[in-house]
């Protein structure tokens, strides 16, 4: 789309009757969406006032919300407008729905490989409302940790996260913010505390896959005083079914979803955004009233290439100063399978109860078992900084590592590799929608999700994880939630009564 040509709209859009700029907005259009008059007509007859619609056909409006983005946030925010009859159109850049959600089926496994977000982290009631919804449900996690010594053997020991938590506690009371690194740093110093520091270290690295020289201690003791860390299960059979319930839920409702649909643009002025996409190489620009942004900081963040998303104009500085503040966060996973659950039988059975095993001195640091299922599946992950110095190595080389390691963790290598049957990992850093794993707040951005999560000129409203200001970022449940914030907002805008 011409850019001037665009401003030129926008600039009429602000001065002129909203039917005439809106207008103004369609007739720039390299190629204007169709219209689902059909749809359109329907709904007019039930549940809006006729002249809205007769309005919108007219003037080219595609949608009153245009949704960016099929993750949870998306798909939770696009459902929750259409209950409430609002016209919602969702742009997704992948092939698929779910975004940092990506169930993979395994040949007789009942676990799938899940390449993103595999557990429920604190009581995730919205989670568990769509999983009851889909018929499935949640188990809470069980089993044993063994965490390898000195010496090379694994000891059993489970994670005291509770000590974790009672370290950071002091940094909710530092007068001023610092790095996890440079507040741990003096806890390590001291005999007493060492092995507690230490521990609690490696669990932002590994947990909230940040790197300790750039994540905000204050940030890391609000999370641990909420208690979202201290609560885990995961959805029995995987997410898989949870999104393709909301995606059908969606669906049924009205919602239309276009998939492989990249956005590049978003010009916007009050009560009015154009949207300019590509979709299989083609251009195309759609409009509406409102938008709500789900992408991930990582993409938001992103400047100076063709898969940057370009705001005109600009995002206000306090969202400019709020990306500057949050992170994401780095994270290597690999899933692996095997012909049977080897480990359960080697040593004499001593890890047939084992859910976690974990060895700093791997290049992945922790491996868990899929308990209270019995699966042949195992997940070996790596976050922060040490998932960082993974970047750039092809994926079956990693799958290779992971499964290496997983056989000398054991004491076991040969009997890994025989077993072995095959391995899946996506390389999240790298992915041009994701950017990163999951975000998390550097030193001194203790306001900067409310800010990232703050509507502008009430038209683009704002969600995804990153935006969760309970302490439920990084987590699929917190996306849930921002995706139905952003609907309340975005419908209030709209002057749609609350459902
Ligand atoms: C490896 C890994 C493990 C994780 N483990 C867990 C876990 O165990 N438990 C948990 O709760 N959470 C976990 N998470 C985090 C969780 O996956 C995310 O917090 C959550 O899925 C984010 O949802 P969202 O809707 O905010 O963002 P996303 O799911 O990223 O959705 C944003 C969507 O925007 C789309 N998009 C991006 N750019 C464009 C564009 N230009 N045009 C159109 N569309 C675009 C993306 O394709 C994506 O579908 C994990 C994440 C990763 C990566």
């Amino acid at each position: 789309m011409d850019k001037r040509r665009t401003r030129n709209a926008i600039a009429s859009a602000a001065s002129g009757s909203p039917l005439i700029s809106a207008g103004t907005f369609f007739t720039n259009a390299k190629r204007a969406a169709p219209l689902d008059l059909t749809r359109m007509t329907q709904r007019s007859a039930t549940k809006r006032p006729w002249k809205d619609t007769l309005v919108d056909m007219l003037v080219g409006v595609d949608a009153d919300t245009i949704v960016i983005g099929a993750g949870a946030a998306g798909l939770a925010a696009a459902r929750s407008l259409a209950g409430r009859s609002v016209r919602v159109l969702v742009l997704e850049a992948r092939d698929r729905v779910g975004g940092r959600v990506w169930s993979r089926p395994v040949a007789r496994n009942a676990t799938p490989a899940e390449l993103g977000a595999e557990f429920i982290h604190g009581r995730g009631e919205l989670t568990v409302q769509l999983l009851r919804e889909a018929g499935a449900a949640a188990i809470d996690t069980e089993g044993e940790g063994w965490t390898c010594s000195k010496d090379g053997e694994l000891r059993r020991e489970d994670w005291d996260l509770s000590s974790t938590a009672g370290i950071f506690e002091a940094a909710g009371a530092l007068p001023d913010d610092e790095s996890v690194d440079r507040f741990l740093r003096r806890f390590e110093r001291d005999r007493a505390t060492r092995e507690t520091a230490r521990a609690a270290r490696a669990f932002v690295e590994g947990f909230d896959a940040a790197d300790p020289a750039i994540a905000s201690a204050r940030a890391i003791a609000s999370e641990m005083r909420s208690g979202v860390d201290f609560a885990i299960a995961r959805p029995l059979g995987g997410y898989g079914p949870m999104f393709e319930h909301l995606r059908n839920a969606c669906v049924a409702a009205g919602v239309r979803i276009w998939l492989s649909t990249i956005v590049r643009r978003i010009s916007w002025r009050r009560g009015a955004v154009a949207i300019d996409m590509s979709c299989g190489g083609e251009s195309q620009t759609v409009h509406a009233r409102t938008a709500i942004l789900t992408l991930p900081v990582g993409v938001l963040r992103r400047r100076g290439d063709e898969l940057a998303v370009a705001f005109d104009p600009n995002l206000p500085d306090a969202k400019i100063k709020a990306l500057q503040s949050i992170e994401m966060g780095h994270v290597v996973k690999v899933a692996l399978w095997f012909r049977s659950a080897f480990w359960e039988r080697v040593r004499d059975g001593r890890y047939r109860d084992a859910a976690f095993f974990r060895c700093e001195r791997q290049s992945f640091v922790t491996y868990w078992t899929q308990l209270p299922v019995r699966s042949t599946l195992v997940v070996a992950w790596v976050g922060g900084p040490k998932a960082v110095a993974l970047s750039g190595i092809a994926e079956a080389e990693l799958i290779e590592r992971a499964l290496n390691g997983f056989g000398a963790l054991l004491n076991e290598p040969e009997l890994a590799r025989e077993e072995f049957e095959g391995g899946l990992t996506h390389d999240w850093g790298g992915d041009p929608f994701a950017r990163g794993a999951y975000s998390y707040v550097a030193v001194g951005g203790g306001n900067a999700r409310a800010a990232l999560s703050a509507p502008v000129d009430d038209t683009m409203f704002f969600a995804g994880e990153a935006t969760s200001t309970d302490d439920q970022d990084g987590t699929v449940n917190g996306a849930l939630e921002t995706g139905e914030r952003a609907a309340a907002e975005a419908a209030t805008a709209l002057g749609v009564e609350a459902r």
